[in-house]
């Protein structure tokens, strides 16, 4: 079979650190063309618009979406209707009824969709997940901080309605959430600090609970200059364990647990791995329960103003 000729839409950070490198790395794709307002790529057949690429390069396979959330559904929508395999970034798109949507088009155009969640690739995750199996869970407590202006600079859409704010990391740790435990998670109670120039939440204090009863409570902050935290405890029947470094790390009484030798993959080569078998197998694949819970939470949530919050200018 040839190489998967791919396309990336929105060219910012992370198509350049994953995308472009973990497409290069992976002998089943070719990177052919980029759609960008303003950047470009070098090598490639650099274009402004999808529909421009869509044009101006036959036989792209298919098309990975890098823009932000809110334009992936239109974008994805096109690739679909002209007959291109999508990957989409996470958050997959502003509304469940867009996503809803895209997985019908894909079954319609018989293209793959792949909606991605990329901590659910995280190293620690499917070591966590089969200690689960063993193990009745207790209870669960995440605590996700960091620094927007380290990790999200210049990100006007993040502020922006429809651009998550803290649930845009938040959603990778609810995104382990989701695989971990399978039966329904719901918010108990949802607090959302917000700006009050700005249309997203900057922190988020959540009382989550599983249908069994399980208690999750999750602390989101943008605002955090100290050691940046991406972790998760775990308490069990069988006493209590952690995933870190956003999933990447397990730990069981202090004792990091590796990874098996097939799982030893960075999140992204995992994803272009899954992408290459769902287009040789002729299957989707989308999970929408990050995003209903995130909706859940919108939903539910007592919003409160808080102090402005300016980007310093650079
Ligand atoms: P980004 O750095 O802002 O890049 C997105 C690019 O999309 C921009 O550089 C911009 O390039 C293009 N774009 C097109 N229309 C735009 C518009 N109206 N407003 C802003 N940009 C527009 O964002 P990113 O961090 O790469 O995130 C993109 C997606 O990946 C998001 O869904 C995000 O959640 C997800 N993601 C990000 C990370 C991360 O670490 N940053 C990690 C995992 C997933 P042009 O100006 O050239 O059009």
């Amino acid at each position: 079979m040839h190489a998967i000729r791919m396309g990336i839409v929105g060219v910012g950070k992370i198509a350049r650190d994953q995308h472009v490198p973990c497409i290069s790395a992976n002998p089943a794709f070719a990177l052919e063309a980029a759609a960008s307002r303003n950047a470009q790529l070098p090598g490639i057949a650099n274009f402004r618009t999808l529909e421009q690429m869509l044009d101006g390069v036959a036989g792209l396979d298919a098309i990975a979406i890098c823009t932000p959330p809110q334009l992936h559904y239109e974008a994805a929508r096109l690739a679909l209707e002209r007959g291109k395999h999508v990957l989409m970034e996470k958050p997959p798109c502003a509304s469940l009824t867009q996503l809803g949507h895209l997985r019908q088009l894909a079954s319609v155009a018989r293209r793959s969709l792949y909606q991605t969640w990329h901590s659910q690739h995280a190293l620690g995750v499917a070591p966590a997940a089969r200690l689960l199996e063993t193990r009745r869970l207790r209870g669960v407590r995440v605590t996700w901080k960091e620094d927007v202006l380290r990790w999200h600079p210049g990100q006007k859409w993040i502020w922006q309605a429809g651009g998550f704010g803290v649930l845009d990391p938040g959603i990778n740790a609810l995104s382990i959430l989701t695989r971990l435990i399978a039966e329904p998670i719901f918010p108990r109670s949802a607090l959302l600090l917000v700006p009050s120039n700005l249309e997203a939440p900057i922190a988020a204090e959540l009382e989550l609970v599983t249908a069994g009863g399980v208690g999750i409570g999750v602390v989101l902050d943008f605002r955090h200059t100290g050691p940046q935290t991406w972790d998760i405890d775990f308490e069990t029947d069988r006493g209590p364990f952690k995933l870190s470094a956003g999933g990447g790390t397990l730990t069981v009484g202090g004792r990091p647990v590796p990874a098996e030798a097939d799982e030893l993959h960075g999140e992204y080569s995992s994803i272009y791995r899954t992408f290459a078998e769902l287009i040789a197998a002729g299957r989707s694949e989308v999970d929408a329960r990050p995003l209903e819970l995130v909706a859940d939470i919108f939903l539910t949530a007592r919003q409160v103003a808080v102090a402005p919050f300016e980007e310093p200018r650079a």
